[in-house]
């Protein structure tokens, strides 16, 4: 009842042995090793860590940043749409009332437990007001202590984006 029956290729001994396929790969795998070897400038492989990429795309989710305003006084408002967006729950605020005018909070403390962070975008995509990016290019972050990848709201403030992001 509507059923297709799809005819099983590949039945002779030839076919069975695969041995035109191994061959056929052979002949690509070998062409390309002759091809690098000749001409190292197209293998991709770079020294990690001694050599840097250099493309990293504008859309790449790095550590974050808080971004400022015109004043250069912090731009987040300690609203907490970012913590209460995060699932790995590792952002953590401390708000303020803002004293200039300019809003009515700030926080007095913000930090990112980097550990923890899945690098989800959600923080992001939450922020009313663009006060957090993921926009630095900054993909590898080494430290010797867990406290270390707590970043504090000075340090995220600090870092600047990467060329090319807007
Ligand atoms: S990127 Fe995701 S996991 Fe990391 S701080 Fe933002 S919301 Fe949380
Ligand atoms: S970074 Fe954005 S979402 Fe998070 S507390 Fe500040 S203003 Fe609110």
């Amino acid at each position: 009842m509507g059923v297709k029956i799809v005819p099983r290729h590949g039945d002779s001994l030839k076919e069975k042995l695969y041995l035109l396929a191994i061959v056929g790969g052979l002949k690509v795998t070998f062409s390309h090793f002759m091809k690098n070897l000749k001409d190292t400038s197209n293998i991709e492989t770079i020294c990690y860590p001694e050599e840097q990429p250099k493309d990293i795309t504008s859309r790449y989710r790095g550590v974050h940043r808080l971004t400022k305003r015109e004043d250069d006084s912090v731009r987040c408002v300690a609203c907490f749409m970012c913590a209460t967006a995060c699932p790995a729950e590792c952002i953590f605020i401390e708000a303020v009332e803002r004293e200039d005018g300019v809003d009515e909070k700030m926080p007095s403390k913000f930090s990112i437990d980097l550990l923890e962070c899945v690098f989800c975008g959600g923080c992001v995509e939450a922020c009313p007001c663009d006060a957090i990016r993921m926009d630095t290019g900054i993909f590898s972050f080494v430290k010797k202590n867990r406290e270390d990848f707590v970043l504090d709201r000075d340090t995220l403030l600090s870092h600047k984006p990467m060329k090319g992001s807007n």
